[in-house]
């Protein structure tokens, strides 16, 4: 299996990362592109994020031989009724949303007897839309596939071939596991910023313009993350429900842990968790999952 022509639905982070890597790591694959907003159209053709920016679906994906969904998770299923009457045979289908038996499911059910092969790469900023994809995006970060049991290996190989052109690291994984990993990982966290943030802007002793003002370190790190796109987040919520519920279970009791502790003056036990988890930083610096520079080296792509 070759792939010649890459379809990319959904010009915004994501899909303009993916046309940009493209363009730049696997030159020789033809990128088009769609997205259902003209403006987004405009902007991305305006960029050159993808070699060609269509004005129709159909443009997009008649002769693609992958097609990656690059749209907000609840968007997955109406995206793909609309591109399945268009779509070439033997075509891959993939996305990359950020939780994968929902989208997993609503994908199959919408395109009977095609490939489909979803597809997370765990890599993102707090931006979004058509200005804010970069070539370098997937660079040493993992891209977890969820292949069904049944799926075409040929397309599996297929698959992590292109990403791993793109510079991504392949993982293959079942898509309920993948939810509870994320859920743990990035979920959960996106939730607590959001809590945090919103906490702290409704309280009712300090004026929300004390918080903006002397906001320290950790407040503002929470914040970057709670300024992440709210339709994309409140999918991820709605899509891994299950996951997400039972972290949440689990961290509410090592919050009422931590409350009981400082409460009753246990500083041995927040002692013991705050070692604990600045190892932990370490290890993810170490594993080369972050930077340890101020602004984590993120900067340039600000
Ligand atoms: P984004 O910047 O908001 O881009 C999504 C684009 O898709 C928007 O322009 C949106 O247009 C368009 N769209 C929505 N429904 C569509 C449809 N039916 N047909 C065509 N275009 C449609 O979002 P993103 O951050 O790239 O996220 C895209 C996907 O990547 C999500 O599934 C997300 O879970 C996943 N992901 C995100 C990150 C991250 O850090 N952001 C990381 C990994 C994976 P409208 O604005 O008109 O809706």
């Amino acid at each position: 299996m070759t792939i010649e022509t890459v379809a990319i639905i959904g010009l915004g982070l994501l899909g303009g990362s993916v046309g940009l890597a493209t363009m730049e790591h696997a030159p020789g694959i033809a990128t088009r592109g769609y997205d259902r907003d003209p403006q987004v159209r405009e902007k991305a053709a305006a960029r050159g994020i993808v070699g060609e920016v269509c004005d129709t679906i159909d443009a997009a994906v008649n002769d693609a031989d992958l097609v990656i969904l690059c749209v907000p998770v609840g968007a997955m299923e109406a995206a793909a009724s609309e591109l399945a009457p268009h779509l070439k045979q033997g075509a891959i289908v993939s996305d990359v949303g950020s939780s994968k038996e929902s989208v997993g499911k609503a994908l199959s059910r919408t395109l009977p007897g095609h490939t489909v092969i979803p597809a997370h790469p765990v890599a993102g900023t707090e931006q979004s839309g058509p200005e804010a994809g970069f070539a370098s995006l997937f660079t040493n970060r993992w891209c977890i596939l969820t292949p069904p049991e049944d799926a075409d290996e040929e397309a599996v190989k297929t698959l992590s071939e292109y990403w791993t052109k793109l510079g991504a690291k392949i993982e293959i994984m079942d898509a309920k596991h993948h939810d509870v990993v994320l859920a743990v990982t990035s979920h959960i966290p996106h939730l607590i910023a959001y809590t945090i943030v919103g906490t702290a802007s409704d309280l009712e002793e300090v004026t929300r313009s004390e918080v903006i003002k002397y906001s320290a370190g950790g407040f503002r790190d929470f914040t970057r993350i709670a300024a992440s796109d709210p339709v994309m987040w409140r999918d991820v919520f709605l899509n891994n429900k299950e996951a997400v519920l039972e972290v949440l279970g689990r961290f509410s009791e090592d919050l009422s842990s931590l409350q009981r502790a400082i409460r009753s003056g246990d500083g041995d036990k927040l002692h013991d968790l705050f070692s604990r988890t600045r190892r932990i930083r370490r290890e993810v610096i170490e594993q080369g999952q972050d930077d340890e520079r101020p602004d984590f080296g993120r900067k340039d792509h600000n």
